[in-house]
Parts: C-alpha cells; sequence; structure tokens
C-alpha cells in the first residue's frame, strides 16, 4: 500500500496529495497487528483545499445534463466492477473482514448502488406542473444542493462512501468525503476509480484525517452547505450542534440496537440461524446487526441452546483464508472495548458461549473474539441498552406480544428489527408498531439499493440509498409564473383598494 500511496491519501480535485497534519497515522492490518500504510492526515488547510476544488467543480456539474451524469456514473459501475477483487481485498485487509463478505457484499452492493444511481440520475421526481391558484402556473425545479461534506464511519468504509457519494453527485452536487482515519483506502480508489471514469475533477474530493482535526472543519466550513454523517450517536450530536450553528442541511446515520423478536410460532431453526447470521455479519460491527433476541418463553430456552450451538460452529480465521467465517474486529481497541462490554455483563447475566479473545496460534496477534450469547440480563442493565458493536447477542424472554413490542422499542435506538412469526397478524403488528427505520419478517440484515435506510430515534434522521435518499441531496423550488397579465391582480385588494 505504500508504493499505491506514495503521493500521499488525500484525493483533491483528482490527484493524490499528502496531508498537512502534524502528525502520522497508520493504518494497521487487524487480523495481525502489522502495519500497512503510514500517511499524513488531514489537516484544516487540506479540507480547505478540497472544498475550494468542490466549490470550482460545482457549477459546470450542476450545469451537467441528467443524462451526462449518468453516462459518468454507468461508466463508474463498470470500472468498479473491474477491480472488484482489489477492492475486496483492500477493504478485507484494512477492516479484516472475511474475503467472502467483502467480495459477496461490499463490493457488489457498492457496484450496485452505482448503477442505480446512474438510472436515478435521470429520474428527478416532483409535483408535476399545474394551475393551482387558477391564475398561475406552478412548477417545482429539483435542484442540487452546493458542496456536501461527508463524514463515514470503519465498518462499512467503501459502501458508505458509496451511499454518501453517489446521490449526491447524481443529484449534481460536488462533495468532501472524510473516511475514517483508520480504514481511508477503500475511499481513496473508489476516488480514483471515478476519475478514471470520466469524473470531473473536484466533484469527489477525500480527506482522511481524524475527526477533531478534518472532520469538524469540514462541518463548520462556511463553504459546504449540508452535512451528511454517518457514525455513532455521541459524534453525531457533536457534528449537529456545529452544523446547527452554520444553519447547514443535516443528515445523520447514526447507531443502533437492533431487537430480534421470536414468537411462540416461530420456525425455531429459522430463527436461530437467522440470528448467527445477523448477530455477526461483519464481525458484529454492523449498525443494524441482530443484538437483542426477544423469545417467547415457551421457546427461549430451545432457540438459546440451538443459537449458541451455531456459534459454536462459526469459524474464525484470517480473513484471507479459505474456511473462514469470521475475522477479526476491526482494531485491537475495538476488541478490548467489546471485551470491556462481556467482562461487565459477567457481574449482572451469564456468557453462555464466547466471551474470550481466542489464544489459538494465528489468532492471538489479531483483534478476534469468539461469537458470545448471554442471557439472564436485566432489560435497563448496559448490554441490552448500549451499542456493543461487536460479535455479541443478547437473548432475553418475552410472555405477551405487547411485551415483546414493548420491549423492542425501550431503548434510544430505532435503526431496525426484525420480527419471526408465521402469524400474519403479529407480523402486521410488529411492522406497525416497532420504532425503527427498517422491520424485516422472518430475515434481518439484507438491504437492497431501490430502499431506503435510515433511523428513527438516536438513529438518526435523513434515508440512504434509494429514491429517497437522492432526494435528501436535492432542493426543491417552487415557480410561479402569473397567467392575468393583469395590474391589479384580485388578491391586491387584501393589501390596497376594493374589488
Ligand atoms: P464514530 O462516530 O466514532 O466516527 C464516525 C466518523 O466520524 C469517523 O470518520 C470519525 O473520524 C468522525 N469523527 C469523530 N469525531 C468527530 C468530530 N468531533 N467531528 C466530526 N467528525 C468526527 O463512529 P465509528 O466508530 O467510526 O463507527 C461506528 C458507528 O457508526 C456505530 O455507532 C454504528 O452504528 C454507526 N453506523 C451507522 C450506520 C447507519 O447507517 N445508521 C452505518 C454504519 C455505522
Amino acid at each position: 500500500m505504500h508504493d499505491r500511496f506514495a503521493d500521499g491519501a488525500q484525493y483533491i480535485a483528482g490527484r493524490l496529495t499528502h496531508g498537512t497534519s502534524a502528525r502520522t497515522h497508520t493504518v494497521v492490518d487487524p487480523a495481525t497487528g502489522t502495519p500497512v500504510l503510514t500517511y499524513r492526515p488531514a489537516g484544516p488547510a487540506d479540507v480547505d483545499a478540497a472544498v475550494a476544488a468542490a466549490r470550482a467543480a460545482f457549477p459546470a456539474w450542476a450545469a451537467a445534463t441528467p443524462a451526462e451524469r449518468s453516462d459518468t456514473l454507468h461508466r463508474f459501475a463498470a470500472v468498479l466492477a473491474d477491480r472488484a477483487e482489489d477492492l475486496a481485498r483492500a477493504e478485507s485487509l484494512q477492516c479484516g473482514k472475511p474475503l467472502k463478505l467483502t467480495r459477496e457484499f461490499d463490493v457488489p452492493g457498492t457496484i450496485d448502488n452505482a448503477a442505480f444511481f446512474a438510472g436515478a440520475a435521470r429520474h428527478l421526481q416532483g409535483q408535476s406542473a399545474g394551475e393551482y391558484s387558477g391564475d398561475h402556473t406552478s412548477y417545482v425545479r429539483r435542484e442540487p444542493i452546493g458542496v456536501v461534506g461527508s463524514i463515514a464511519p470503519w465498518n462499512y468504509p467503501l459502501q458508505m462512501a458509496a451511499w454518501k457519494v453517489l446521490p449526491a453527485i447524481a443529484a449534481g452536487n460536488t462533495i468532501v468525503l472524510k473516511p475514517a482515519e483508520s480504514t481511508p483506502l477503500t475511499s481513496l480508489m473508489f476516488a480514483q476509480a471515478a476519475t478514471e471514469a470520466g469524473l470531473p475533477d473536484g466533484v469527489l474530493n477525500i480527506v482522511t484525517g481524524t475527526g477533531p482535526e478534518a472532520g469538524e472543519h469540514l462541518v463548520a466550513h462556511p463553504d459546504v452547505a449540508m452535512t451528511s454523517f454517518t457514525g455513532s450517536t455521541a459524534v453525531g450530536r457533536r457534528v449537529a450542534e456545529i452544523a446547527t450553528s452554520t444553519l447547514k442541511r443535516l443528515h445523520l446515520e447514526l447507531g443502533g440496537k437492533a431487537p430480534f423478536l421470536v414468537f411462540d410460532d416461530a420456525d425455531l431453526e429459522a430463527a436461530a440461524h437467522g440470528a448467527v447470521a445477523a448477530a455477526l455479519i461483519n464481525t458484529g460491527q454492523d449498525c443494524t446487526a441482530a443484538t437483542r433476541a426477544y423469545v417467547q418463553r415457551p421457546l427461549h430456552d430451545a432457540f438459546v441452546e440451538r443459537t449458541a450451538a451455531l456459534m459454536e460452529t462459526v469459524r474464525l480465521g484470517h480473513p484471507f483464508a479459505p474456511g473462514t467465517d469470521l475475522g477479526p474486529l476491526v482494531s485491537h481497541a475495538q476488541r478490548d472495548r467489546v471485551a470491556g462490554f462481556v467482562d461487565r455483563a459477567r457481574g449482572y447475566a451469564r456468557v453462555v458461549t464466547g466471551g474470550e479473545a481466542p489464544q489459538d496460534d494465528g489468532l492471538k496477534d489479531g483483534a478476534y473474539y469468539r461469537p458470545t450469547l448471554i442471557v439472564d440480563a436485566a432489560q435497563d442493565s448496559e448490554a441490552v441498552q448500549a451499542e456493543i458493536f461487536g460479535p455479541v447477542l443478547v437473548v432475553l424472554p418475552f410472555d405477551t406480544d405487547d411485551e415483546a413490542v414493548r420491549l423492542a422499542n425501550d431503548t434510544p435506538y430505532g435503526l431496525a428489527a426484525s420480527a419471526w412469526t408465521r402469524d400474519v397478524y403479529r407480523a402486521n403488528r410488529a411492522t406497525r408498531e416497532i420504532k425503527a427505520g427498517c422491520v424485516w419478517i422472518n430475515d434481518h440484515i439484507p438491504i437492497i439499493s431501490e430502499m431506503p435506510h435510515g433511523g428513527y430515534k438516536a438513529s438518526g434522521f435523513g434515508k440512504d440509498m434509494s429514491a429517497y435518499s437522492f432526494e435528501e441531496y436535492t432542493q426543491l423550488k417552487h415557480v410561479m409564473f402569473d397567467n392575468t397579465a393583469t395590474a391589479a391582480k384580485d388578491w391586491h385588494r387584501t393589501v390596497f383598494g376594493d374589488r
């Protein structure tokens, strides 16, 4: 990676450059603890340069026809497809994701998003023009907003870059994206692919730096018209304060603590398989991961036994090794944070399986943690309320359907949820009454480019993916033409004179 990014880890106006921060930062392979790339992060001057490049590129890009923007995005999707294996390997290297996950989920999802927004660029929606007042013709223009400043987390660096960048540029905005400082590689490769596809210089810029040094400067920047942030709820609050003080449009995709409701008529085997996959995807570092399984009492013990048994079949291993199901967490610090939650839980709950870092050869130097299942935790305990962001599932019993819905809604978060039942009325009630931006029935995790992703409550507001996210990156203008051609218009009498 040092050769690939010898010219720096900032991407401004179509070129790699070195950052101007006084410090350096090292990207570390979490599977082994070995350094991958040491780079100089962005300081405020780099953010200023990136915003200036985006501002300079805005008029021409905003004036491009939808078909021209769409053509560029179609080419972008094709270049990403050509680079698929390279992107998958880089994403696995910096995040510790098993190659089968990056090959079958992160990278194809990103390519599909590019293809989707290539189509969406030509499909601007709004009310039809008409004579709504009788005396006027009204229509709406859907216009880009300007320079968007986006900040992304480390758990899905490539997909988060795609979710932020694609709707913004499809709608005619230009953008400065700040990936997490620990996982910048695929965001930079994404931007290089965009340039190769013909995206004009300055439309997409990447500043790789820390939150306090580069992120806050980007959010506060007077030439940035909109802030789009994905990350933790705590940092989202800080970002909101800064964005609000400079009156920016704000889009926040924040943390989650998804409930997983198993009713007594559910297919137990399907629910247990679903729980393991949904709790462990991306080593549990997924904002929609199943974290709290509420199981109706007649099924509770069998569910715990079967889910724990399935968890024990999951193969920990090096991300690039064939047969690996679960890689390390993104960093040793994140692994230790997760271990802290589990260790504290031992004081008020019971760990059924997992709860330790493996000491096997080949794993002990990496940021690995065994799949962990916890029972007997109280609803108000830390393990049930806080976002652990690791391979940890807590299972609790419930008795009535009312209680299930109440418990599902009883955290500050509202990003995603699932209900497992063969009863259509129960399923329908869950979809209606659970306060979350996505509710799955008899599955948990799949996403699709055509459908919106975004939170309720402390999980934020605004939608990623889908035509709804495209709307977030445009502003509506009402245009009104007088049709009477008269000097004394009827409505003027409310101000002066009689009819
Ligand atoms: P984080 O909030 O620590 O960091 C997210 C980004 O914000 C990083 O780029 C970081 O450098 C930057 N940042 C940190 N401090 C900042 C500041 N003061 N000002 C501006 N930027 C700052 O989150 P993380 O640990 O990287 O990612 C995990 C979190 O992201 C989890 O809470 C997860 O649920 C959430 N997430 C949410 C979604 C969603 O769609 N809702 C998707 C993925 C991840």
